[in-house]
């Protein structure tokens, strides 16, 4: 069988070449006559690896000098628990604006390790909006104002920072980090789950700003501890070695294509096509989301009538177009379009859902 065009939201499609290269070095690496998942973390090849990931993530990201840049574990969602047991005292006010499924369970997550205040929420609009600046302020005693960048069910995706004053903004950047040019200076901490954009899953990549370490939050095991992960160069334990490594590659591999700035252009290409055929199919497709939210990354689509879903699945998926089925919570579709799925992919399901509305139209 040969690869399919893949638009699982994750875990997700993996650039082809940091796939085959991964595959070469499989058995041997580095000169260690050992594969890369069989040698000490604390040996000088993968040290030397781990360094080179973290220069290529400052390089790619234009990371000030004063974040620190961890590579950690637990997925997403346990950082949902820790970010306030690092930044907030117990008791003490945190702010969240909700966008979205994930925004809504950060928020909740919170709820044992702080006093979380949703200050905005577009559920009423089923999260197809996002609040306008002016209509939600950031209490200045909140220990940090959350939110979600894109949120990868709904499709929303903020076209850029919020403004919360002197409180840092915290943002989870699991499904858009590296799609687009950040400005990092304007978030006191970026965290992303590894399984869309950055490599396989098992890793959290976070960039924090060096203050916000210092912070006393609350007694913690060390392990717990962004602190103590950016002093021990986030070895306090052994780290997911196989997923740091081919995040690594990742990262190679974008610099080689020309950075952010390269992917950014793809993706507004392959956001912007496939939001053009879905607008122009006359009724067939649609997209709920309000346009100025509309996320670069994930794409929800319904058919016109819900009945043609399983055909449609069914057809695109015999057409080599894998994992088009929508999140339960929205339903219908759901194309995502991360860093490392080509135009073609997009081309492909274009004109895939032209020729089938042709035929059930
Ligand atoms: N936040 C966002 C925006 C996500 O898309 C996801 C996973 N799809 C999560 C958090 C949860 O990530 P994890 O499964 O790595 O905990």
């Amino acid at each position: 069988m040969s690869r399919g065009f893949n638009f699982s939201a994750g875990p997700a499609v993996l650039p082809e070449p940091v796939l085959r290269r991964a595959q070469a070095e499989l058995l041997e690496w580095g000169g260690e006559r050992a594969s890369v998942m069989e040698v000490s973390h604390r040996g000088k090849a993968f040290v030397a690896m781990a360094e080179k990931a973290e220069a290529d993530v400052r390089l790619l990201m234009d990371v000030p000098d004063d974040y620190a840049v961890l590579f950690l574990q637990g997925g997403a969602t346990q950082h949902f628990a820790l970010l306030p047991i690092n930044l907030a005292e117990a008791g003490q006010r945190a702010d969240y604006v909700v966008t979205g499924t994930w925004g809504k369970k950060a928020a909740s997550e919170a709820k044992p390790h702080c006093a979380p205040a949703v200050v905005a929420d577009t559920a009423p609009s089923s999260f197809t909006t996002l609040p306008a600046a002016g209509s939600y302020a950031i209490a200045p005693t909140a220990a940090y104002a959350h939110i979600v960048a894109n949120e990868t069910i709904n499709g929303v995706e903020f076209p850029g920072p919020i403004d919360a004053g002197a409180v840092p903004v915290v943002a989870d950047f699991s499904s858009s980090i590296l799609s687009r040019h950040v400005d990092v200076s304007r978030y006191g901490v970026i965290y992303a789950g590894a399984q869309k954009n950055i490599g396989p899953s098992g890793l959290v990549l976070m960039l924090i700003r060096k203050d916000l370490l210092a912070r006393r939050g609350q007694p913690r095991a060390k392990i717990l501890s962004y602190a103590e992960h950016a002093a021990q160069g986030s070895m306090l334990n052994t780290p997911p070695t196989f997923s740091w490594y081919l995040a690594g590659l990742v990262f190679e591999w974008m610099l080689e294509h020309g950075g952010v700035a390269h992917f950014e252009v793809e993706n507004r290409r392959k956001a912007s096509s496939l939001y053009a055929a879905i607008d122009g199919s006359g009724g067939f497709y649609r997209n709920p989301v309000d346009v100025p939210a509309r996320s670069l990354m994930n794409v929800p689509f319904m058919l016109h009538d819900a009945a043609l879903d399983a055909a449609f699945l069914r057809e695109s998926e015999a057409a080599g177009l894998l994992a088009l089925k929508g999140h339960r919570d929205v339903g219908g579709m759901r194309a995502s379009l991360y860093n490392a799925l080509p135009y073609a992919a997009v081309a492909a399901l274009i004109d895939f859902m032209a020729d089938f509305s042709k035929r059930s139209g």
